[in-house]
């Protein structure tokens, strides 16, 4: 269970207002997209659910659980960001094992890890590249990597900041429709932040519009397709 509840979240910079006062429940299972230019506090919006800022008032509360009584680390949600960290002395496969095996999914068997590891890197086309380094991959291969090193992770939530950013738009735009299938097949509550229009629609069971720190308009995608 990881209904997710956003009540008043606020969160300043100096004098900067990032996130303004933003409510809103997601529900179990949901995908759930973030549309906004850049500079709307998206990313301080997903810091705030993944406890990687203190916010100034508000509360985030996940299968019913207040997360400010929780330690980040404790919280059962896995965050990608737009850049690739990834072990530069692993291979791919290594890379990919690594979240499995430490914190609180330990308790995972290594085949039930081998066969989310199967999943996940079909998924994003990565399979021929599991011996690799991540210097002999391209930009685009290192970001699939990374976004694979969030996604085999059992998580209650998983928080993905632009994961498709590095694409060509081709690729990008295949990536589509396995995302939104990972995302089905796992019943994984996803909150997934960008600026592309496209896959906004592409994406999400609801989208969420947000501008200069509060949530603008929020329906599913033909609620808020309108005609150019
Ligand atoms: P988005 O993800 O939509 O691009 P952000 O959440 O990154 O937006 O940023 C929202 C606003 O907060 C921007 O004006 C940004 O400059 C500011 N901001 C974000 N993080 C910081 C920070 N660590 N220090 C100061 N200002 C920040
Ligand atoms: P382990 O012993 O689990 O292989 P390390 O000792 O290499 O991990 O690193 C410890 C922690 O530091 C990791 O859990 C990770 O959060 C962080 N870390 C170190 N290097 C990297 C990296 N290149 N990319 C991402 N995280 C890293």
């Amino acid at each position: 269970m990881a209904t997710m509840e956003l009540r008043g979240l606020r969160k300043t910079y100096g004098k900067t207002t990032a996130v303004s006062d933003i409510s809103v429940d997601i529900a179990d299972g949901e995908f759930f997209v973030i549309l906004g230019p850049s500079g709307a506090g998206k990313t301080t919006t997903l810091k705030s659910i993944a406890g990687l800022v203190d916010v100034d008032a508000g509360s985030v509360h996940i299968g019913g659980v207040d997360m400010t009584r929780v330690e980040p680390y404790h919280r059962n949600v896995a965050m990608a960001f737009e850049s690739y960290a990834l072990y530069p002395q692993k291979t791919v496969s290594e890379n990919l094992a690594s979240p499995l095996k430490s914190g609180r999914t330990g308790k995972y068997s290594s085949a039930q890890r081998g066969e989310r590891i199967d999943q996940v890197t079909t998924t994003l086309g990565i399979n021929h590249l599991l011996q690799r380094f991540p210097r002999e991959l391209s930009n685009g291969q290192r970001q699939r990597v990374a976004l694979g090193r969030v996604l085999v992770r059992p998580a209650d939530v998983y928080l993905l900041d632009e994961p498709l950013s590095h694409l060509d738009a081709k690729l990008r735009a295949a990536m589509r429709a396995e995302l939104k299938q990972l995302g089905q097949m796992s019943n994984t509550t996803t909150v997934y932040v960008t600026h592309d229009y496209q896959e906004a629609l592409a994406l999400g069971d609801r989208i969420a519009v947000m501008r200069e720190g509060e949530l603008v308009q929020i329906g599913t995608p033909q609620e808020i397709w309108r005609r150019p």
